[in-house]
């Protein structure tokens, strides 16, 4: 993919086509795939896996993991001493988009995208040590502690405290939405350390064993019928000070890294791609049954036709972050931009899906009358929450409106 501009006789274009280094990389990806993935570990175009059924999957992933962890794979971008494959930028997209294409799982969850790479950069000798190389092995699974209930946009602003009494940390508070802390072994998190500093530097950075006393985590129901997230209340937890990340109270900082790793892991609209293409495929052959409205509504015909090419228009969004990634650039609006329109399109995904089955796209579950065993239903309810986690639409428009348009602050 050469993204960027040639100029020829005085016009600009765009080259979309790969440079031969990144034809045979995708081509070593995708032959790896269709020769290694095994056909049960592919997941379905819009499915969803949850924190559960990860879990009940993880040792009959094991096959799968050590494929990847041989190629160096499973954390394809971190450096090779630490047992990534050193990637660049467009490689990792180029991998993202094969591995969508095959709809083939990834696996490493929040410890290889997010605490991983924050070590690799601000953790010491003996924290890279204690936990990347567990990480890979996929033996140790992590969760974000940021949010709180008083501080989700306004993160700055959280209020669990840390409290330093001899070679520990004494932790009291509430973390909120905390995904998959039910299944965690570790938390990365943030604390306030100083609370008389101003809001932004009286915080520090902790990893904290989920086994430790005074850890109670309580799982919140969603209306999608699972518990992927959770509360996560800390009583007198002592952390020892060698699980605190950086110095006293520059933990902000670190938290941003974090931040910027988890936005900037572009989820490339191949996959909102295959799902609208499933999709189309399921109303122009299930008609006649009363599963596909198609014969009945004519204006389906436009919705499906608009969300194909909002999943063309996401690509261009994605490859505009991505080849600023690429150039050292750190992308600012343009990746808010990104998620914005990415999360919105999941729900008129959903939304068209329902509109297409019409009532039988209520039912949930593999039953006989459910269509795609309840994916449309179930996607309708889960993607009501993408707007919400990683930043709210109406925090991305925010940051588009005064970053990228100019617009003053109020
Ligand atoms: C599915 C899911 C998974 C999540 N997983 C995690 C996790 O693993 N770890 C974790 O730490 N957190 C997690 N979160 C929490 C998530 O990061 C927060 O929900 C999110 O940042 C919003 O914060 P809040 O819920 O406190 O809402 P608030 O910040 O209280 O926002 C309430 C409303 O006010 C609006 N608003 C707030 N500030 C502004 C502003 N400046 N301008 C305009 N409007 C504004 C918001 O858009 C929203 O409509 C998850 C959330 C979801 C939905």
């Amino acid at each position: 993919m050469r993204i960027g501009t040639t100029a020829e006789k005085g016009a600009q274009h765009l080259d979309f086509t790969d440079t031969p280094e990144q034809a045979a990389f995708r081509k070593e990806v995708r032959d790896f795939l269709q020769s290694e993935l095994p056909e049960r570990f592919r997941s379905a175009p819009g499915e969803r896996m949850m924190g559960g059924d990860m879990r009940s999957r993880f040792e009959e992933m094991k096959e799968w993991r050590q494929k990847l962890a041989d190629k160096g794979w499973i954390a394809a971008a971190w450096p090779k001493e630490y047992g990534g494959a050193g990637l660049g930028t467009m490689e990792q997209f180029i991998m993202n988009e094969e591995f969508a294409e095959n709809r083939a799982p990834q696996v490493g969850g929040m410890g290889v995208s997010m605490i991983g790479p924050t070590l690799i950069i601000h953790g010491n000798d003996e924290q890279k040590e204690e936990h990347l190389s567990r990480i890979l092995s996929g033996e140790v699974q992590w969760c974000q502690g940021f949010s709180e209930p008083e501080s989700g946009s306004d993160l700055a602003s959280l209020q669990t405290k840390a409290v330093r009494d001899g070679d520990d940390y004494v932790i009291n508070g509430q973390k909120i939405w905390t995904s998959g802390a039910q299944f965690a072994h570790w938390m990365f998190m943030m604390a306030r350390t100083d609370p008389d500093a101003p809001k932004h530097k009286g915080i520090s950075y902790f990893m904290l064993d989920m086994k430790s006393p005074g850890v109670t985590v309580r799982p919140i129901g969603t209306m999608a019928g699972n518990a992927m997230f959770n509360e996560v209340f800390f009583e007198d937890v002592r952390v020892p000070a060698k699980n605190l990340v950086g110095e006293e109270n520059r933990g902000w900082y670190i938290g941003t890294t974090t931040l910027d790793f988890e936005r900037s892991s572009i989820g490339s609209a191949v996959g909102q791609r295959l799902q609208v293409e499933s999709l189309i495929k399921f109303a122009k052959e299930r008609q006649g049954d009363h599963k596909s409205r198609l014969g009945e509504m004519e204006t389906i015909r436009y919705d499906l036709a608009d969300r194909l090419l909002e999943t063309q228009v996401a690509r261009m969004l994605s490859y505009r972050v991505v080849t600023m990634q690429s150039k050292g650039l750190v992308p600012n609006y343009e990746a808010s931009m990104c998620k914005l329109f990415s999360s919105e399109m999941s729900q008129r995904i959903a939304g068209t899906s329902m509109k297409v089955a019409g009532l039988y796209g209520q039912l949930l579950g593999d039953g006989e009358w459910a269509p795609q065993k309840g994916r449309y239903g179930g996607s309708y309810l889960q993607t009501v929450a993408s707007t919400i986690a990683g930043g709210t639409s109406e925090v991305q428009r925010g940051i588009i409106a005064t970053r990228g348009l100019g617009l003053p602050k109020n």
